[in-house]
């Protein structure tokens, strides 16, 4: 077998390819993206060309960065396949046609380096099917690799080898896939549909019948479907629109044309009028005129749903999801009982069969749902919820078949806690652990075994052992308050004197959007300002003991970290991120300015980092272009453009080892560790402060800044410049740091930061002042 995998060929630049390239571009690994000679025109190139040129206008990005778009060559395969023998792994993804895929195969076999990996992004050929008609050496090369859509942001891999893969070559991209292209690989046999999309469909299916029969609205279906199930909140309908309404057919098609005739899946499908006309008619979901439901443009913006009985559209009427748990939800006597039973009647049992067919245990088949569909539970585990000796009964008492696996576990559930470790229910009968992936370290798993060093109602300390400790944020949304900032003092003193380093992590949806503003304005609201003073100083405080603590403390973000949650990234020794973080200061937004030290260490970043010209200037005027806009990365990669990562930061792509990186990070800090030296600020003082101010006006006449922008941003100047500091003045960090407290408290007590925050609170939204 060759060496790593070092440079990529991706065939095919359609939404897959095209998304796939980037993925590797992303990983900072060369890749060739290649695609037919098109009919027309003289550009031979021109539809891989045209893919890469699409997707920098894409939003959200398939690149983490501009630069990660230089990483894709673009060819074309009458020229440039050839080419594809520099490569480690070929990557088809031309469109679903067994044919141009087998003929691509032969010239491939001819021309690639031996060892090197090929596989197929198929969803519904079989892979024996690909390899028919070319030798053992080349079936040893092959396997499927079916990524999800968009590539970037699915966290799912469906990995598919033949009985004569080797798995040598399947493991090295198998690897590859986890570690640099941050997916979770999950290993499904080589059956139609393979686990997701199998289950899925059939999910989509049932729902949508169901909804019909029992004559539901699709709000009505989608409350049921959606939060009771641990379903994201789209539900059924509304996923049906995000994947576009005329994939249905089409993927009902392929599944039925492959699936064995006893597959229940074949009952499901059926004539359904409104869908053919929907389709005909462009209402093909959110990418066309609309679907289930859309937004009335015409109609001031409405949100409107289908009548599913006469096709028209009308006002959304939305439904309460019922707060029943699962048990008593399929229990229930009404047709909300009725749906949930309909649903999950049928889809529980469908994937209770699919063990053995189309994976090996349980475990994939859940995180296939997880990942794939982002269900909160898998199969299996809404299974435990209901009880699997219950559900039998139930199924049995309907004259339904019993899954042997149910059969199996009869009174036991699928999973179960022993020793502290997690375990599954194998088709054997008996429990084995359910095994991380080498050198994941997860915080879930942690917990699960231990108790915390320190904890109060708003975060908590772990041992994550070789004396390292890890820092959870543990309110509601991960908003920092108050109590964050006591136990990040007790956390310091503890690491002190008893371990060697600090990391600051969680396993939430986002590290952290900051600080509690409903708290705040809570103390606004009864004019608490000594409170509110309490809270910036604390803050202050309180990363300031982070930041000198005599060991090495590292922060490791993964989705938001937004204003507070950004600074603690800011005071800590390195930053390891997850590939995925959206990172910024958003004060101004809201009307105020950092408050909790941000100011001064962005400032002394830009004025370290030695990539701008001499003088006090150039850095001052980066943190006020990126901090006076609220500017938020859009990936870690960006973020470290933004200087919130430095260079020597790093970032890790799946999200599963981002605790193991960053507490091995940790742990290369602690030999000879010496905390920083405060900085000592040379400012450009009121001139600087002017130039700001003009800055700013200029956007204000463009329209780009409101009224009230101009006065946060003059705040937000005063304290970047170093407030009446002339320009040889030396401000020390204490004294930026009361510049910062004075200006955020004189923001705080305006009415128009105040109702600023108040819409930020109430719609999520901000507003423009
Ligand atoms: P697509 O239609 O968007 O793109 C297919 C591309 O293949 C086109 O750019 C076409 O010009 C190119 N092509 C056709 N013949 C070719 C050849 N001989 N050599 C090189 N390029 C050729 O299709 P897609 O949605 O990107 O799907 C690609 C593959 O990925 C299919 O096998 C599909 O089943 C699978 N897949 C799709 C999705 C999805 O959501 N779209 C998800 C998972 C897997």
């Amino acid at each position: 077998m060759a060496g790593p995998i070092s440079k990529v060929c991706v065939i095919g630049a359609g939404t897959m390819g095209a998304g796939i390239a980037a993925q590797v571009a992303n990983a900072g690994v060369p890749v060739l993206l290649l695609d037919i000679v098109p009919k027309e025109g003289s550009n031979r190139n021109a539809i891989a060309e045209g893919a890469v040129a699409k997707m920098l206008k894409t939003d959200p990005a398939p690149f983490m960065s501009k630069g990660a778009a230089k990483l894709v060559e673009t060819g074309n395969i009458d020229d440039d396949l050839a080419k594809v023998a520099e490569c480690d792994w070929i990557v088809e993804a031309v469109i679903e046609r067994l044919d141009i895929k087998q003929a691509l195969y032969a010239k491939l076999e001819t021309l690639k380096k031996p060892g090197a990996a090929v596989s197929s992004n198929t969803s519904t050929i079989p892979l024996e099917k690909l390899v028919e008609g070319r030798s053992d050496a080349f079936a040893q090369d092959f396997l499927i690799t079916h990524f999800f859509n968009p590539p970037r942001y699915m966290r799912l891999l469906e990995l598919v080898t033949g009985p004569k893969t080797d798995a040598a070559v399947a493991g090295k991209v198998a690897d590859f896939i986890d570690r640099s292209l941050g997916k979770s690989v999950v290993r499904a046999k080589d059956s139609p549909g393979f686990i997701a999309n199998r289950i899925g469909t059939y999910w989509l299916q049932v729902a949508v019948n169901a909804a019909m029969d029992l004559g539901l609205t699709v709000e009505q279906a989608d409350a049921i479907g959606g939060k009771p199930m641990g379903v994201p909140k789209t539900g059924v309908f509304g996923l049906i629109d995000l994947v576009g309404i005329d994939l249905m057919p089409l993927l009902q098609k392929s599944l039925g044309a492959t699936l064995k005739p006893d597959d229940p899946f074949h009952a499901t499908v059926r004539p359904i009028p409104l869908v053919d006309k929907m389709i005909a008619d462009g209402f093909t979901g959110r990418k066309g005129k609309g679907g289930f439901y859309r937004i009335n443009r015409e109609a001031g913006k409405r949100k409107e749903a289908i009548d599913l009985a006469t096709g028209d559209y009308r006002p959304s009427v939305s439904a309460q999801p019922p707060r029943d748990k699962l048990p008593a939800l399929i229990a229930r006597k009404d047709k909300t009982g009725e749906f949930a039973w309909g649903l999950l009647g049928a889809v529980l049992p469908y994937a209770a069969n699919l063990v053995g067919e189309a994976a090996d245990d349980i475990v994939a088949i859940d995180e296939a749902m997880k990942l794939g569909y982002n269900w909160k539970f898998g199969p299996f585990e809404l299974i435990d919820q209901i009880g699997a000796a219950n559900l039998a009964k139930r199924l049995a008492d309907e004259g339904k078949p019993v899954p042997a696996i149910l059969t199996t576990a009869g009174e036991r559930s699928f999973y179960r806690i022993e020793g502290g470790k997690r375990q599954f229910l194998g088709s054997d009968g008996d429990y084995h652990d359910v095994v991380r992936p080498e050198g994941v370290l997860l915080l879930e798993d942690i917990k699960r075994t231990s108790k915390p060093l320190l904890k109060n109602g708003s975060a908590a300390v772990w041992d994550i052992g070789d004396g390292v400790a890890c820092f959870e944020f543990t309110s509601k949304m991960n908003a920092l308050d108050g109590e964050t900032l006591k136990l990040i003092g007790k956390a310091v003193e503890l690491v002190s004197t008893k371990m060697k380093a600090l990391v600051v992590y969680n396993e939430g949806g986002n590290f952290s959007a900051g600080a509690n503003l409903g708290l705040a304005i809570f103390a606004v609201n009864i004019a608490a300002w000594g409170e509110i003073e309490k809270l910036v100083a604390g803050g202050q405080f309180a990363y300031k003991a982070l930041k000198y603590a005599p060991f090495p403390v590292v922060s490791a973000p993964a989705g938001l970290a937004l204003g507070g949650g950004c600074e603690i990234l800011l005071h800590s020794d390195a930053i390891q991120a997850h590939a995925e973080s959206y990172i910024g200061l958003v004060e101004c937004g809201v009307g105020l300015v950092p408050g909790w030290g941000g100011c001064g260490e962005m400032i002394d970043r830009w004025t370290k980092a030695g990539v701008l010209p001499k003088g006090p200037m150039p850095a001052v005027a980066k943190v006020f272009e990126t901090v006076s806009t609220a500017t938020v990365s859009k990936s870690a990669a960006e973020a470290k453009e933004l200087m919130f990562l430095r260079k020597g930061d790093g970032i890790t792509m799946n999200r599963d080892r981002l605790l193991a990186d960053a507490k091995a990070k940790a742990l290369s800090l602690v030999d000879g560790y010496a905390a920083p030296t405060p900085p000592e600020f040379k400012l450009p003082g009121v001139g600087g402060r002017t130039a700001l101010s003009l800055a700013a006006h200029g956007f204000h006449k463009q329209g780009l800044a409101t009224d009230y922008d101009l006065v946060v941003s003059d705040a937000l100047a005063e304290v970047l410049t170093g407030g009446d500091a002339d320009l040889v003045d030396v401000v020390s960090e204490q004294q930026l740091l009361e510049l910062e407290r004075k200006a955020f408290l004189a923001r705080v007590r305006d009415p128009r930061t105040q109702a600023r925050v108040e819409t930020m609170l109430e719609t999520g939204k901000p507003l423009r002042n």
